[in-house]
């Protein structure tokens, strides 16, 4: 399947993005401020956000990506447009299996030196596994 391009955001819609995940780090398990946050947009405009949730077994521990897609997909929501960076290379895995999914090249949003970049998650994904067919 090929993945069907996402049109790019505002700058404004990127920002409002990055500052909720932002916000979010306060919910990071065990100790609040310590650990990383994730804000998503799914295509019904709606935002979620995710916190890491941390285990001593390392292992066990809940990657603030994976929270947050969860957290729209309890919410009957599994169409992703966005999701801030950058992220760890497991959680790019399951972001982009969550494209191959609903079909959604989902958009990377990352703010360097002050510059917003939107990267489509197949772009970050150079030799994927599963391949696209
Ligand atoms: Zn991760």
């Amino acid at each position: 399947m090929k993945l069907k391009q996402v049109e790019q955001l505002t700058e404004d819609k990127c920002r409002e993005l990055l500052k909720a995940g932002e916000q979010a780090k306060k919910y990071t398990y065990p100790t609040p401020e310590q650990g990383y946050s994730v804000a998503l947009l799914t295509d019904q405009g709606h935002v979620y956000t995710g916190a890491s949730y941390n285990s001593d077994t390392y292992t066990l521990t809940m990657h603030s990506e994976a929270v947050a897609l969860a957290m729209a997909a309890n919410h009957g929501e599994t169409k992703i447009v966005a999701i801030t960076g950058p992220n760890c290379h497991i959680c790019k895995q399951l972001i982009y299996e969550s494209s191959l999914r609903s079909g959604l090249d989902t958009l990377i949003i990352i703010e360097e030196q002050n510059l917003i970049k939107q990267i489509p998650i197949s772009g970050l994904m150079p030799y994927p596994w599963p391949e696209q067919v």
